[in-house]
């Protein structure tokens, strides 16, 4: 294939990384650059649903990610209060529609390093850590960042821009894009610890748990000692400081609502607070740059939609540019990026996301049985099960986004 124009990558995170090495098989000359020195590998997102597992595959990366992490064949909804299995859903009814009948919980920072190594294999492309971009301009011959490294500064030019540089991204705020949309007051408290639900209540590697006073998650994740551990995720009220919300005590108060211990601790490996939002960007694309996964949409995480979202913009970019190998921003199918991607965050990603979250946190007892039983009737009925798993796959919205042009 002949070298074509080279494409800016802004943010060396898993939708950054992820459209680099698309873009550079398609035979695009690239540039990622990336403000920290250091790959991020605190606790983020794990769950990689179907839909994207067959894009991981497209990249030729799809063993090295299913090994480093876990195969979750299973779904739970719990009614916690109660402490009973309410709905367990198997993606293996979705055999006849994927190769790929299961989620993979694989953290996010193993498909950074797994993309990262097989991006420095690939012909013209230059990866940058410790490189943040503080400018950008673009004209009818391309787009020009102003970079910032070792207290250097550098310009960088290419015949597109994607800023896939995170929630706070320099790229959309410097083309002066409205993130739109709100935050929520409470904040989400993620606690790890290496005591196992799935042996001591029967859990699948993914449950979500409903319940009128403090609904919960509950995930398992390899570890990168691939030994296994549970991450639980909780709202942290408005009015309780981080200190106490963090706190030893507070840990175990929530972890046995989960199941008690009586007296006994659970065995903590990692606590945070983090701060959730419900944002879209106004748009998508300002002529040669373009903006991908949380740079253009943040949600709640539960669900799992979010990087899952991102690594489908990075695809769909990626095939959009290879479209255009001439590099010329007039292309009419430029657009259609926007058209696909932003449409799809706002009628499904977003209002998914908030209706998950209400599902969890009834506290009305009438409408709380009421999202209960909808949930055990949809699991026990063959033809809305797998409609159900359509839609949590996100293999429903490819479909959906294809058909738009
Ligand atoms: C604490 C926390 C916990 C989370 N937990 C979950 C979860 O449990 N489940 C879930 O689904 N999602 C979770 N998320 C969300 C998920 O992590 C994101 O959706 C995902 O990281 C998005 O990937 P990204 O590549 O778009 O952005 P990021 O991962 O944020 O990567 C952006 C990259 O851009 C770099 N960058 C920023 N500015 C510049 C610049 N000017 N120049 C160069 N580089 C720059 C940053 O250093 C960063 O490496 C969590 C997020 C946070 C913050």
């Amino acid at each position: 294939m002949t070298r074509q124009q080279r494409i800016i990558v802004v943010g060396g995170g898993p939708v950054g990384i992820v459209t680099a090495l698309a873009c550079a098989q398609r035979g695009f000359a690239v540039t990622l650059l990336e403000a920290e020195k250091e790959v991020d590998c605190s606790p983020r997102a794990a769950t990689t649903h179907p839909s994207t597992l067959e894009m991981i595959a497209s990249l030729g990366i799809i063993d090295e990610f299913i090994a480093s992490g876990l195969v979750a064949r299973y779904f739970d909804f719990w009614d916690q209060a109660a402490h009973e299995l309410v709905a367990r859903f198997d993606h293996d009814v979705l055999r006849e529609r994927t190769a790929f009948p299961f989620v993979v919980q694989t953290e996010q920072h193993k498909l950074v390093n797994i993309g990262l190594r097989h991006l420095k294999q690939c012909a013209d492309v230059d990866v940058r850590f410790g490189a943040a971009v503080t400018e950008l301009t673009q004209d009818a011959s391309g787009v020009t960042v102003t970079v910032e490294s070792d207290g250097r500064t550098e310009r960088v030019s290419g015949a597109f821009l994607v800023g896939a540089d995170g929630g706070r991204s320099t790229v959309r705020k410097k083309l002066d894009i409205e993130f739109e949309g709100y935050t929520w007051p409470e904040r989400f408290l993620v606690l790890t610890t290496s005591f196992d639900f799935e042996k001591a209540i029967g859990c699948s590697y993914r449950s979500y748990l409903a319940d009128p006073v403090e609904w919960g998650n509950l995930f398992k994740i390899a570890g990168d000692d691939m030994k296994g551990r549970w991450r639980a995720v909780f709202p942290a009220p408005v009015d309780v400081a981080d200190e106490a919300v963090m706190s030893d005590e507070e840990a175990q108060r929530r972890l046995n609502r989960i199941l008690d211990l009586g007296g006994e601790t659970y065995p903590l490996l990692h606590r945070n607070l983090y701060r959730v939002h419900q944002r879209v960007a106004k748009s998508f694309r300002v002529n040669r740059v373009f903006l991908a996964g949380d740079a253009s949409h943040v949600n709640n995480p539960i669900g799992g939609l979010g990087l899952n979202c991102g690594i489908h913009d990075a695809l769909e970019l990626a095939d959009t540019f290879a479209l255009c190998p001439d590099g010329n921003a007039e292309a009419p199918v430029l657009d259609r990026y926007e058209r696909r991607r932003r449409t799809l965050n706002i009628e499904f990603v977003q209002q998914q996301t908030v209706a998950n979250k209400k599902r969890l946190e009834e506290k009305d007892p009438a409408e709380r049985q009421r999202h209960l039983a909808d949930l055990a009737a949809t699991a026990a009925d063959p033809a809305r099960h797998t409609a159900f798993l359509m839609r949590t796959s996100l293999l429903q919205s490819v479909i959906q986004s294809k058909a738009i042009d």
